[in-house]
């Protein structure tokens, strides 16, 4: 059976809710399509991992926030194929949804760059269901660690692959975490957190300011920053690097890279750049009339020339893009002129722990950090949470709570994260299965 509607949205993360939030609030019906009944705050997903906030303050079920807007339909189903020549997706079940326009805002997947082993044993942090097994996998150590002492050599250290935003923020959690257990006699002094990347600095993409003081402090609260090295293979039991040393773990965070989703890789069109889909200014994808692409899944070009850099996987990127497609939808529905995308550029941000993190501001790139940095993050995050929470102040109050917490605080959240006061009903309760590891 083919259902038809006028515009299919593949994908409920930012862009995806941006688009349908933008089409639905102007009449348009619209269907969204995802495999989770949920949405997805990624920014916070480390926060899951390291167990300062439970997996349900970090997915908001979608049908919640579609529920004012009755132009908009969210279908849960796995896209299994979609053929963007005639704006088809073939889901899960067997139905067929075809319309006039379909926005592919599927986000992207781990890259594991054909390291051998790093499907079978790394962690990758892209979904909530990521962040819940490594979280209980994590918390698993920890209670063994406390019930039975040292295991063996390294069983309680954790190697994070990538130094980059995902990696340095995980990494940096992960440490003052170990050290509130430790303070607490609940890990052995010994449990390192070790981070890994072929570069020679971590944060690449930031000023060698923000990068310096991200080494320093990740270094202050006990990471062994490994730089100038890659990962040869993961083992259940070891990480290898290429120079030849072997670090001992049965923990490995895969931060080391991402591609376009699996469903935008057979779909029509040749994929460009990390496998995502080329777009034009506005955000049409060649060849494929009243197709579009937005968010990790599209490489968005930064301006009109040919050649115009690609913008980052940002989460500011993703809703500027899937709000812009949509008003692109309505232009085109009344005959005007596209328009080309026009980023407001709000800089890039890095937390990097209680007290610290990094931000360069405005596309002039403002350097701050400390609390000035952390207020500029919160700032950012609250905005994009604003999109399918009401109560942002709810999140404020919880960051700076975070922001400032102590040793004993931190081991008190370990054992029963504190909650994000959203006000959420009782019903508002996203169903997360743990199912297989984020590849798609
Ligand atoms: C750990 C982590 C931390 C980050 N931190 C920050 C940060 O601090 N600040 C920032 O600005 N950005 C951050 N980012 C990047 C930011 O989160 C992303 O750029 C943004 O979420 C992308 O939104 P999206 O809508 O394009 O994709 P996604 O949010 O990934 O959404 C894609 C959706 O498509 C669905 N989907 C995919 N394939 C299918 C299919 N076949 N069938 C059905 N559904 C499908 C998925 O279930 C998902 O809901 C972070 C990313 C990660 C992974």
């Amino acid at each position: 059976m083919t259902v038809t509607t006028d515009v299919l949205v593949l994908g409920g993360g930012m862009a995806g809710v941006a688009a349908a939030q933008t089409l639905g609030e102007a009449g348009v019906r619209t269907t969204l399509v995802d495999r989770a009944d949920y949405h997805q705050f990624q920014p916070l997903l480390y926060q899951v991992a390291t167990s300062q906030l439970p997996a349900e303050d970090v997915a908001r079920p979608l049908r919640t926030i579609f529920e004012s807007v009755p132009s908009v339909d969210v279908v849960v189903q796995a896209v299994s194929s979609a053929s963007l020549a005639d704006r088809t997706l073939v889901l899960a079940d067997g139905r067929s949804l075809s319309a006039a326009h379909v926005v592919v805002a599927a986000g992207a997947r781990p890259n594991f760059f054909g390291v051998p082993g790093a499907v079978e044993h790394a962690f990758p942090l892209y979904s909530v269901a990521d962040a819940e097994r490594l979280r209980g996998h994590h918390r698993a150590l920890v209670d063994d660690a406390g019930a039975h002492g040292v295991g063996g050599p390294g069983s309680r250290d954790v190697v994070v692959v990538g130094g980059g935003p995902t990696g340095v923020e995980v990494s940096g959690a992960l440490a003052e975490l170990v050290a509130a257990l430790v303070a607490h006699g609940r890990m052995p002094a010994d449990a390192r957190v070790h981070l890994v990347d072929r570069g020679h600095a971590v944060l690449g993409q930031f000023s060698p300011r923000a990068q310096a003081y991200a080494h320093e402090h990740l270094a202050a609260v006990g990471v062994d920053l490994r730089l100038g090295a890659g990962v040869a293979s993961v083992h259940a039991d070891a990480v290898e690097l290429d120079d030849g040393t072997r670090l001992p773990t049965r923990t490995v965070i895969w931060a080391g890279g991402e591609s376009g989703a699996a469903v935008a890789q057979s779909a029509g069109p040749t994929t460009g750049r990390g496998g995502r889909l080329d777009v034009r200014a506005d955000l049409g994808v060649e060849g494929f009339p009243g197709v579009w692409a937005v968010g990790d899944v599209a490489n968005v070009p930064s301006g009109t020339h040919a050649g115009a850099p690609i913008l980052p996987q940002l989460g500011s990127v993703a809703q500027q893009s899937g709000r812009w497609a949509a008003q692109n939808i309505l232009r085109s529905a009344q005959g005007d002129d596209l328009a080309p995308f026009h980023y407001k550029d709000k800089g890039i941000m890095a937390m990097i722990g209680r007290n610290a993190a990094v931000a360069e501001l405005g596309a002039h790139r403002h350097e701050v950090d400390g609390p000035l940095a952390f207020a500029a993050w919160l700032g950012v995050h609250a905005m994009l949470l604003s999109g399918v929470h009401s109560r942002t102040d709810a999140f404020l109050s919880w960051a700076w709570e975070y922001f400032d917490r102590d040793h004993a605080a931190t081991v008190e959240a370990h054992d029963s994260p504190r909650r994000i006061a959203w006000g959420d009903d009782a019903h508002d309760v996203p169903h997360i299965d743990l199912g297989a590891p984020t590849s798609e």
